[in-house]
């Protein structure tokens, strides 16, 4: 069968249209422009008969995807800003909520053999201050904090806060649509909310700001030795680009997936105990003092946890441990030099 990835170009895109290809699906992949399918082509050129590129230059016109949802039977919309920067709503804000839109309004017109429709949300949808230290968030959770504090104080609100409202407008919007239009059309909704998102990037980086945000955030934890004692107890949640990918394909394949909001983490730590972790991975790369050690011994308590249980028992999926996950993105780092 035929499935629809948009934003193919990105670093979790270019892992899912990997994984469907070599599980037999034929993919039509968008991208912005010709030359951001460049690497795709080039990547993926012995599957050339199974992957199609077609350009939507901007997703935020009416009846941008019209076309690009015939014949599909499926789509995976991952096209969306990722960024801790945007000033304007229309940056960030309007791209990701059009954007999504814009892919179920044309499945809702044109995608007559559409089945499913992935979002690849985020948990940033899902956080909000947690009440105590280690609170669980689960799939019941909103960001509608984030979204408040945008509506609030606008463009002053912190990036991470701005990125959060996006992704919980959009998914909003998404599900609002659904439950509208639920008895016109043959296809259902998923929603996938992964953590940080780490592992090797299969898209060119020839120097650190290539990496997408989740890798420059996962680099500059690790390299970065002017990192405070407050910003290396912090959480992270991760789950590895090759099991987010396993998560978009085996979505298409499980009917009790429909209708729900899945949390695909694997687990949760601090930054200084990937350090530290690291450290005993790779003893060589902090003997000579390549990487900052920080501080070994900081407080490890978790804020707050992005509960995995649902996506573990739903999917049924075996993960990457987080150890192999550090190794192999440090291996292509290395590489990159
Ligand atoms: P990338 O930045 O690597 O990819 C983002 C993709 O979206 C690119 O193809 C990009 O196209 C496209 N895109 C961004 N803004 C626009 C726009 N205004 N119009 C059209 N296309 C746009 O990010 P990731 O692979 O990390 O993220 C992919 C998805 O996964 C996003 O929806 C993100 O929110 C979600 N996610 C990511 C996590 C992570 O840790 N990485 C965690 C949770 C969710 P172009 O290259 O042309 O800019």
């Amino acid at each position: 069968s035929r499935v629809l990835v948009t934003g193919a170009n990105g670093y979790i895109a270019m892992w899912v249209v990997r994984t469907l290809l070599e599980q037999g699906y034929t993919v039509r992949g968008l991208v912005r422009s010709l030359e951001k399918g460049k690497r795709l082509r080039e990547y993926f050129s012995s599957y050339d008969d199974k992957l199609e590129l077609a350009i939507v230059e901007d997703i935020m016109k009416d009846g941008a995807f019209d076309e690009s949802v015939k014949g599909v039977d499926a789509i995976e919309h991952m096209a969306s800003p990722v960024t801790f920067s945007a000033v304007e709503p229309d940056e960030y804000i309007s791209p990701a909520i059009k954007g999504t839109l814009g892919i179920l309004k044309s499945a809702l017109k044109f995608g007559t053999n559409v089945k499913r429709i992935v979002i690849t949300s985020s948990v940033a949808a899902i956080y909000g201050t947690p009440p105590k230290p280690e609170h669980v968030f689960d799939e019941t959770s909103w960001g509608d904090e984030s979204v408040k504090i945008v509506e609030e104080i606008g463009k002053d609100a912190p990036g991470v806060v701005k990125y959060r409202a996006s992704k919980t407008l959009a998914e909003k919007a998404a599900w609002e649509f659904f439950n509208q239009h639920k008895s016109e059309v043959q296809w259902d909704l998923v929603t996938l909310h992964p953590p940080f998102v780490i592992g090797a990037p299969l898209h060119e980086i020839k120097s650190p700001k290539d990496l997408n945000v989740s890798l420059q955030i996962f680099y500059s934890n690790l390299t970065d030795a002017s990192k405070t004692e407050q910003q290396l107890k912090a959480t992270y949640n991760y789950v590895d680009v090759r099991d987010i990918s396993k998560a978009h394909v085996q979505v298409l394949q499980n009917d009790k997936a429909a209708g729900q909001r899945i949390i695909i983490a694997n687990g949760a730590s601090t930054w200084q105990e990937a350090r530290n972790l690291t450290s005993t991975l790779r003893p060589d790369l902090y003997a000579s003092g390549v990487l900052p050690r920080g501080k070994s011994d900081l407080n490890k308590t978790l804020e707050y946890i992005y509960s995995p249980e649902k996506g573990k028992k739903l999917l049924g999926l075996e993960y990457v441990s987080q150890e192999n996950m550090i190794k192999d993105t440090l291996a292509v780092f290395e590489a990159r030099g």
